[in-house]
């Protein structure tokens, strides 16, 4: 992974190698943190923030179906965040905001530890390869199911929350696949470990909906609206196991994966076996509205003042 010079921590900015924690974390013990995952794009108009603000109010929101108040308002996180970028030097990067219960009494109860933010941004390209963006990534239904509502939140991004989708990256990963795809507890289609997922057949769109116990993508969620804007039925519904082996096109929406086709599920071909059209449409549309280059989309970019020169 490519480092940056400078990480946020409660406040502070300490150089990469210094941003660390006490073993007795609580968060490293138990898992009580929430995150986010960001992306900040190189555009015509300087450094954009994919929908910043939607990101932030997911982070709140996240803390606070896990009982953590975060001891900073949304408009402190989004300036530090636009000056963590700057004084690294960065165009475009990946940003990863967390708010985890620190090092304080051990035991379960978790709400007499202190709350810690950190943001760190580096620059990471395609997720699953620039390869897979282009021609579609292999997947593979996982044997892990995603985690459901009676046990946890799986509306909250929440860090301990994702060994479920490290058990299904593993899986797929050790079985030569790029991909899992997860079912819900009623073995319905979910999304992949770190995407959501959408099927198309006969020119209509679906994707699984929050009955799923999906986590609900800010990807997903453009995607949508660009799909609905181009004219595109687009419909929240349950989508069977089998769909999968009848759709014409599928393809995953995530911060890390952006629009990334698939082209295989379970060693069957996904319609020709190549994008399809809606999918490269879509991919193209949302790639403009991503990188600055679409002006109907343009108020989803928080614009990065550029550093001042230094005098
Ligand atoms: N599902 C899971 C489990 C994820 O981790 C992510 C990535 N945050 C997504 C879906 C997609 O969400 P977003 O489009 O907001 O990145």
């Amino acid at each position: 992974m490519k480092q940056a010079d400078l990480i946020w921590m409660n406040g502070e900015l300490v150089a990469w190698d210094d941003a660390k924690v006490h073993v007795l974390t609580h968060a490293l013990h138990y898992g009580t943190g929430v995150f986010e995952g960001v992306r900040a794009y190189d555009t015509p108009r300087g450094t954009g923030i994919f929908r910043h603000a939607d990101h932030l109010d997911r982070l709140f929101r996240s803390a606070g179906m896990y009982l953590m108040e975060i001891p900073f308002t949304r408009d402190e996180l989004r300036a530090a965040t636009h000056d963590l970028i700057a004084r690294n030097g960065l165009k475009s990067c990946y940003i990863r905001p967390l708010v985890y219960r620190g090092a304080g009494p051990m035991g379960l109860f978790p709400l007499d530890c202190p709350v810690d933010v950190v943001i760190a941004v580096w620059e990471w390209g395609a997720y699953l390869g620039d390869e897979g963006k282009q021609r579609g990534v292999r997947g593979k239904v996982s044997s892990f199911r995603r985690i459901s509502s009676d046990a946890v939140i799986p509306a909250a991004k929440a860090t301990g929350q994702y060994l479920n989708s490290v058990l299904a990256k593993i899986e797929a990963s050790k079985a030569g696949y790029e991909e899992a795809i997860l079912l819900d507890d009623r073995g319905l289609v979910c999304e992949g470990s770190g995407e959501n997922l959408f099927v198309v057949k006969d020119g209509a769109i679906a994707t699984p909906g929050f009955s799923s116990d999906i986590l609900g993508g800010i990807n997903r969620a453009s995607v949508m609206q660009i799909a609905r804007d181009l004219g595109y039925a687009v419909v929240e519904r349950d989508v069977a196991r089998g769909e999968l082996y009848l759709a014409d096109e599928i393809f995953m929406t995530g911060t890390a994966a952006e629009l990334t086709p698939l082209r295989e599920v379970d060693d069957r071909p996904v319609g020709t076996g190549e994008p399809g059209e809606v999918t490269r449409t879509l991919q193209r549309e949302f790639e403009d509205a991503l990188h600055g280059r679409s002006e109907r989309y343009a108020e989803w970019l928080d614009l990065v003042a550029s550093p001042a020169p230094a005098t």
